[in-house]
């Protein structure tokens, strides 16, 4: 088996690739819960949907986010009503997030929820959060501080960013299948997402790291010279005193990674990173680039 460490965009258009080489069953995603939030009542889990969409079938890929020809008639009676929901849900998108928010109430954990909402919609991969405790990335602006999904979303990124900060500032416990996931597979792969919304709150889990440092771990860059191919990443890595490159994302993940992958047209030297073309501009691609990383990890030795 095979692990992927996932935000919502980038690696999810790598896990469509991989889906083409690999049985499902084969396939272990650890996903970002850092960007969770309550809305009207109900648990949105921008990742876990979009990485269960995917495996579902279900996820638009036009956008990388909610569900395929999905209809809004909540969304705009609720509206009408005087509710403004701030991320514009989709009624079969909304319907997981009402039963995420029921079993979550009735005492499950994000692990079992998740678990129990892959069962019900036949998905074969095996998705868990990477924690059950409750984690956020926060953006501060000026003396506004606001949940990253207001940031990116209700304000389109649209403001300075003076902070980016995770609560609680203490790292929380992985959750146990993610562990189980990571320490079953013979390589992790961190895919290109956002390093500091995505693969930092995934790598700061007490007990992530320490298995990590025993596997053969793969790293793709999210980004192409001092650009990321889509996002905020780019603002986010100077928020934190990065430089915006494939370079400090690397020295991010060090000395966890064993294989680092950067594009072919990236002007940044990375000592020791293998090239290939990373955008995956559509499934091909996708599925060129999940076969090159698997034909790597063989040539190691290691079953996948
Ligand atoms: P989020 O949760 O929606 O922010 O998504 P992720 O963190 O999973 O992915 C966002 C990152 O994916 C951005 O930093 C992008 O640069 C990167 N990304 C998106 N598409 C591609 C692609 O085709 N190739 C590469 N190399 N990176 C990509």
């Amino acid at each position: 088996m095979i692990t992927f460490l996932s935000g919502g965009t980038g690696t999810p258009k790598l896990l469509r690739g991989a889906r083409m080489e690999l049985p499902d069953p084969q396939i272990g995603v650890v996903v970002n819960t850092a960007e969770d939030l309550w809305i009207s009542g109900n648990h949105l889990s921008p990742d876990i949907d979009t990485v269960m969409y995917l495996f579902s079938g279900d996820l638009n890929t036009d956008t990388w986010w909610g569900m395929k020809d999905d209809t809004f008639a909540t969304h705009e009676e609720a509206k009408k009503l005087g509710v403004e929901e701030f991320i514009r849900i989709g009624d079969r998108d909304r319907a997981v997030h009402i039963a995420r928010g029921e079993l979550l109430r009735r005492g499950l954990s994000l692990s079992g929820a998740t678990e129990q909402l892959c069962r019900a919609m036949g998905i074969g991969a095996r998705i868990f959060p990477m924690s059950d405790a409750e984690v956020r990335t926060l953006i501060r602006s000026g003396t506004t501080t606001m949940h990253f999904q207001e940031y990116w979303v209700k304000n389109r990124g649209n403001v300075p960013v003076d902070e980016v900060i995770r609560s609680p500032a203490s790292p929380v416990d992985a959750g146990d299948p993610a562990l189980t996931l990571i320490g079953e597979s013979s390589a992790v792969v961190i895919g290109p997402s956002n390093p500091i919304t995505s693969i930092l709150p995934i790598l700061e889990c007490r007990g992530v790291r320490e298995l990590l440092e025993e596997r053969f771990v793969v790293a793709v860059s999210p980004f192409i010279g001092d650009a990321p191919v889509s996002g905020p990443a780019g603002e986010l890595m100077k928020a934190r005193g990065f430089e915006p490159n494939s370079r400090a994302v690397h020295g991010i993940y060090d000395p966890l990674v064993d294989l680092f992958v950067q594009d072919i047209r990236d002007p940044v030297t990375v000592p020791g990173a293998l090239r290939f073309d990373t955008l995956m501009t559509g499934p091909e691609k996708s599925r060129d680039l999940a076969r090159f990383i698997l034909n790597e990890i063989r040539s190691r030795g290691m079953a996948v």
